[in-house]
This record gives C-alpha cells, sequence and structure tokens, in this order.
C-alpha cells in the first residue's frame, strides 16, 4: 500500500500533483509519501504489538535525515553498516540505545566511535572482529554490548546478490560453529555477551525463510542457555520483500503470525531491521525525457535519470514500474528506458511496455525509495538529484540537489601542475 495514485487520470504524490513538483524542484527527483513511510513503518509495530521489540530501520536503504527522524519520532531505531550511518543516524535524533551494528568490515576508527556513543549492539561477523572490539574496547576502558551474527545457512529463495545466510556467503558466523564463538566472547573481558543476529537476505517474498532461520537460531539459543550464556536480545534482521511489479509478499503481520508463537514464554527483546518493506515503496524517481530514438528494431525513451541516479536496474536487473504522469488513450509500445550515461549498462527498463511517450514528458520510476538514493554516485559527474518529503497537501525539501561546485568539493590541483 502506497499513496502515490492517480487522480483523474494525473499522478499524485498523496494530495500533490507529481507534474507540480517536477516543475518546483526539477528533475531527476526523488520523492516520497510521509504517510506511507509512517504507514509501513506502523504496520510493523503494531503487528508485534504486546512483544518487546525495537524497529530498527536499515539506514543504508534510506538514510536520509529526515526519514530516519520520522522513525525516530515514532519509537524507532536504527540498523547500520558504517561509521557515517552512525553519525547520521545520530544526527537525526536516533537514540544511540536503539542502534544495532553490522557489518563484516568494521575499522578501527568506526568501533571506537561505536563504542564512545553507546549503541545498543555491535552485530559482530568474525571471530577477529570480536577480538578487536574486544581489545579497543579494553583501551578504552568500557565493555562492548555485542551480539553474534549467525548465519543460518537458509536460502532465503531472492536475487543471488541480495541473498546473505548461505554457508558460501562472507556474512556472520556458520551456525554449527556459533557455540564455540559464543563461548570465546563471553570470556573476553571487555565483551558483553547480550543478542544473537541473523539477516539472510532482502526481497524475501514467502515466510517459510524467515521461519526456518528462526527455528535454527531458537535451538542455538536453547544450546547457548544450557552453556550459561544468556541472550537478552533477538535480531531476527530485515528483508521482508516488496511488490515491484506482481509479486505478493507478506506483510508484518503475517510475520508476526508465525514467528510469535514461537518467541511466547522467551523473554526477549526482539529487534527488526527492515529496509526496503518500509521505504521502498514509499519514494519514487521523478524523470524527464529527453529524446525518443528510433532504431531498426529497438525503440529508445531518453530520459534525465541514469544509473548513477537508481543503480539498481543496472546492478541487479532490477524491475521497477515506470508510470506517466498523466494517464490518457495512448497506444502502446515496447521501449527500452535509458539514461544518459555513457554506458550499455544504463537502463532503468528494457523492452518494456509503455504508453507512447512525448519528448519533454516526466515519468514516475515507481518503488525507488529504498536502494535509491542510497546507491547512487556522481558518475559522469553528475550532481545527485533533491530529494522531497510530501506530507497531504505539503512538500518539504529535504535534500538540496547537487551542484557542480559540490561536484569537486575537497579536490586539489598540487603545487607542481599550478
Ligand atoms: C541490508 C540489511 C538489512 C535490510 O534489509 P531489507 O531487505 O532492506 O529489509 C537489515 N539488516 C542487515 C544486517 C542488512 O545488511
Amino acid at each position: 500500500m502506497h499513496f502515490f495514485k492517480y487522480k483523474n487520470n494525473e499522478l499524485f504524490a498523496e494530495d500533490v500533483p507529481v507534474k507540480k513538483l517536477a516543475e518546483k524542484y526539477g528533475t531527476p527527483l526523488y520523492v516520497y509519501s510521509h504517510a506511507t513511510l509512517l504507514r509501513h513503518f506502523m504496520a510493523y509495530d503494531d503487528a508485534f504489538d504486546g512483544y518487546p521489540h525495537i524497529i530498527c530501520f536499515a539506514a543504508k536503504a534510506n538514510s536520509n535525515m529526515a526519514i530516519l527522524r520520522l522513525f525516530a519520532k515514532n519509537g524507532g531505531g536504527a540498523d547500520i553498516v558504517s561509521g557515517g550511518e552512525l553519525f547520521t543516524a545520530l544526527k537525526a535524533g536516533i537514540p544511540s540505545k536503539k542502534i544495532v551494528y553490522a557489518g563484516v568490515g568494521k575499522t578501527d576508527d568506526e568501533i571506537r566511535f561505536a563504542l564512545r556513543s553507546k549503541i545498543l549492539m555491535f552485530n559482530v561477523e568474525s571471530e577477529d572482529e570480536l577480538k578487536r572490539i574486544n581489545e579497543l574496547a579494553g583501551k578504552m576502558k568500557t565493555k562492548a554490548p555485542i551480539a553474534l551474527r549467525i548465519n543460518p545457512d537458509i536460502d532465503p529463495e531472492t536475487h543471488p546478490y541480495i541473498s546473505t545466510g548461505l554457508k558460501k556467503h562472507k556474512f556472520g558466523i556458520p551456525i554449527d560453529d556459533a557455540v564455540e564463538h559464543y563461548k570465546t566472547a563471553s570470556r573476553l573481558r571487555n565483551i558483553s555477551v547480550i543478542g544473537i543476529h541473523k539477516h539472510i537476505g532482502s526481497q524475501i517474498t514467502k515466510v517459510s525463510p524467515f521461519v526456518d532461520a528462526l527455528k535454527r537460531i531458537l535451538i542455538l539459543l536453547d544450546e547457548l542457555d544450557g552453556q550459561g550464556v544468556n541472550i537478552r536480545y533477538l535480531d531476527i534482521g530485515g528483508g521482508l520483500g516488496i511488490s515491484y511489479k506482481n509479486e505478493e509478499p507478506p506483510v508484518p503481520k503475517d510475520l508476526a503470525k508465525s514467528l510469535l508463537p514461537l518467541l511466547k514464554k522467551r523473554k526477549l527483546t526482539l529487534i527488526m531491521e527492515p529496509g526496503r518493506s518500509i521505504a521502498g515503496n514509499a519514494g519514487i524517481l521523478v524523470t524527464k525525457t529527453l529524446y525518443l530514438k528510433e532504431c531498426e528494431d529497438k525503440e529508445f525513451i531518453i530520459v534525465d535519470a541514469g544509473m548513477n541516479d537508481l543503480m539498481r536496474p543496472s546492478l541487479y536487473n532490477a524491475y521497477h514500474r515506470i508510470l506517466p504522469l498523466k494517464k490518457g488513450r495512448r497506444t502502446e509500445t515496447f521501449a527500452d528506458v535509458v539514461g544518459p550515461i555513457c554506458e550499455s549498462g544504463d537502463f532503468l527498463a528494457k523492452e518494456r511496455e509503455l504508453p507512447k511517450v512525448r519528448q519533454g514528458e516526466y515519468l514516475a520510476v515507481m518503488s525507488a525509495g529504498a536502494y535509491g538514493f542510497s546507491m547512487s554516485s556522481n558518475y559522469n559527474s553528475r550532481p545527485r538529484p533533491a530529494e522531497v518529503m510530501v506530507k497531504g497537501r505539503e512538500d518539504f525539501l529535504i535534500r538540496e540537489r547537487e551542484t557542480y561546485k559540490t561536484l569537486i568539493d575537497g579536490e586539489k590541483i598540487p603545487e607542481f601542475l599550478k
């Protein structure tokens, strides 16, 4: 469910015509719906109501401060994977005690920053990392709260690039070695073992991988309990899918219905790390048609948004619905929607059936709220798009469009070349 709808054949973001936003802010432009973000966040909160829980939004899906602030104001936390995300989350007002920190390659500086900030816990992904955190915490005369990220060897049945919980992946600690690693962790003087973590992949469209993974984790929890390792936080990661095309993924309520019965009688605080399922369908990328190009057996719609603005089609061959802002009776054609970047891999859609588009016409690339702006780059020296949040009839600029000046910020010509 989202609030990008046609009214009288015109596409609206909540109560604002998208065309008005494109004209006001220019394109390419990311537009987010406040009501959709809130609704998706609350869907988790309501579904798990009655069981202690923290919803730690995965900042890598969308790290705009206004969006993080919205979740913070509604009791949310953050799942972070870098020092930069920690910095942004704190600036956005996320309480440090609601921040969990994953990632296979945390640097010393990042670990120290997280220790100083007193985050809820580190989701540790290897024994080397565990020992490093212990050393650094010792030097800072503090104790690091940790969970081990367990790789439960469950196939989430999603795209290989966004699947993370199989034995062959770089993420986490193999479940078979978990007890041993927990014992090691418990013996370390500056480590305080408080949790267990897993995250098996993204865009998962079934409940069963979540159930199977949790069952494995719970067996492990009992084993740890027998060994005197006390776990208080159970972090089940993120990964719930969304509908890009015609997928019918479960909603948080379905997840709760299957998972909560397994957790009854256990005194745990549940942590969830949804990213895509909250932000994905809460954002669109608006782009302008620059040129139409008809070749012998191919048609191209050349737009002003490229793979640097929305990388998912190029990176994962991901499908994003593309809609005209004005619906009407038009002949349908098949075309490739491509950007201005000098790469053949620069496309937003391939062989897509679309109403015949006019030069200068705006198009909306749907489901672009997660892994859209956050994956964007300046490739081809292109300033990154502006971001706008719509709330009812109002619109708010939440990130300025970059300028040519920001492109060269920090660059220096050495003396000998002057
Ligand atoms: C990416 C990631 C998430 C979020 O995944 P979604 O599919 O966007 O819900 C959660 N936890 C970790 C550790 C991640 O790396």
